[in-house]
């Protein structure tokens, strides 16, 4: 199923809820937008190469668009799109002033210096520059882009149109960035966590978690949850994983990570596993956090954790998630686990238009509000309406979404 498909879906499992007839929903899902920019690059090499870059603009009805920059290489256009449209709708569900959108280039960025790096996102911005902005669509960083990156898209777009720092967010703080807003997505997961596990009345020493991606969000979220006494028995990034049914030595796995540039490779603390098998593990808790669809029809069956927490956007297919919630599994939705990045990077973006710096602890304490709130809606509507969370949160995103597509009048 095409990635696009897949949001569709739920969109319409939740859209049923709201008795929406089928020309709304034709103006929800559709995008306002798609853009498709060749960028031209030499290489260090002296070689030219030709890549593609994309930005999806999928609705403005509540704010300006904001959504991720992705540089992998297997990001095209229907996953973009399929990504800006869940941006809208995790910007609804924490009650963002924003729409959604997203873009990204289909690179693996380890293939490429530094230095290219940089020209291929100077290039990709030169081509989108004058449809991104403060006030209509504000990048910010996704798999594969970083802070840096954020800082070099500033830059450039400075050029174009004066000093405007809040073009993008997830910029490194000596420029212009938010103290921990790096921390932020990961921490949100963690907040999820923790009030899922209290809902449910258990504690989080005897919650045992695997986690699958060790990127910025996956050890982030393992840092929290290690340091709220959860055991985290396993984790990976793309070159395998690591298991101890003990716990896993955060401490010393988040120092291995940082001293080789964010990989395990090579790392010797566990049982070495694939990640299919970290997906499968005994545990009471799962959060993949690297790619989508990751869990699939095929290994949903197979899948012990009661307890799914999507730090990854899209990483369970729509025919899995009707096998796990049929078989009990309590699965908190991506556009709800993850919403701390963005909800930290609209701190950024008031910030830069107050010309005003937060400290990290009023930082820590509006995201935690926030993201109380936005839990507290879901679960209760899931309760009151006997539907998933994934339903729930949907319900609560298109709703508001429609809500303020019809009072801003559509003709
Ligand atoms: P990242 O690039 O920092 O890290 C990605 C991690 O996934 C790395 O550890 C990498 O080795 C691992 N990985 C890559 N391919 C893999 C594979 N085939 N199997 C297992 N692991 C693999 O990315 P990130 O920013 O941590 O993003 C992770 C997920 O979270 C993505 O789905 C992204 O869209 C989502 N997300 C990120 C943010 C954010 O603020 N960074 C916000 C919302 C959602």
């Amino acid at each position: 199923m095409r990635a696009f498909d897949a949001t569709r879906l739920y969109f319409d499992r939740a859209a049923d809820h709201l008795d929406l007839t089928e020309n709304m929903r034709r103006l929800l899902i559709t995008p306002r937008r798609e853009v498709q920019v060749e960028i031209p690059v030499e290489l260090d090499s002296g070689e030219l190469a030709t890549f593609i870059g994309y930005r999806v603009q999928h609705d403005n009805s509540r704010g300006p668009m904001k959504g991720g920059l992705r540089y992998h290489e297997q990001v095209d256009m229907d996953e973009v799109r399929s990504l800006a449209a869940l941006m809208t709708w995790k910007n609804a569900v924490v009650n963002l002033p924003y729409g959604g959108a997203k873009g990204g280039i289909g690179i693996d960025p380890h293939q490429f210096s530094h230095r290219e790096l940089e020209r291929i996102t100077r290039k990709f911005i030169d081509g989108i520059h004058d449809m991104i902005g403060p006030d209509i669509d504000i990048p910010a960083p996704d798999m594969g882009t970083n802070a840096e990156v954020m800082g070099w898209i500033m830059n450039q777009y400075n050029k174009y149109h004066g000093f405007s720092p809040a073009c993008v967010t997830g910029k490194p703080v000596e420029l212009y960035g938010l103290p921990g807003r790096e921390e932020a997505t990961g921490r949100g997961v963690g907040i999820f966590v923790l009030k899922l596990l209290s809902r449910l009345g258990r504690k989080p020493q005897q919650c045992r978690i695997a986690i699958q991606g060790f990127g910025n969000v996956g050890s982030h979220t393992a840092k929290f949850l290690s340091e709220a006494e959860c055991r985290i028995v396993a984790v990976s990034d793309v070159s395998g994983g690591f298991y101890h049914p003990d716990g896993l030595p955060m401490k010393d796995v988040l120092r291995y990570a940082l001293e080789h540039g964010g990989s395990l490779t090579g790392y010797a603390g566990g049982d070495k596993i694939t990640n299919e098998q970290l997906l499968e593990l005994d545990v009471e808790l799962l959060v993949p956090a690297a790619l989508g669809n990751v869990i699939t029809r095929h290994n949903a069956p197979r899948i012990k954790a009661p307890l799914i927490v999507e730090a990854a956007n899209s990483p369970t297919q729509p025919d899995a998630d009707e096998i796990l919630s049929k078989a009990g599994h309590t699965v908190l939705p991506d556009i709800l686990v993850n919403a701390g990045g963005v909800t930290a990077s609209y701190f950024e973006w008031v910030q830069n238009r107050q010309h005003y710096q937060w400290g990290l602890n009023r930082v820590r304490q509006e995201l935690d509000a926030v993201l109380s709130e936005a839990f507290q809606r879901v679960w209760e509507l899931a309760e009151q309406r006997h539907v998933t969370l994934r339903t729930a949160a949907y319900i609560i995103a298109i709703g508001r979404v429609g809500r303020a597509t019809v009072l801003g009048g559509i003709s």
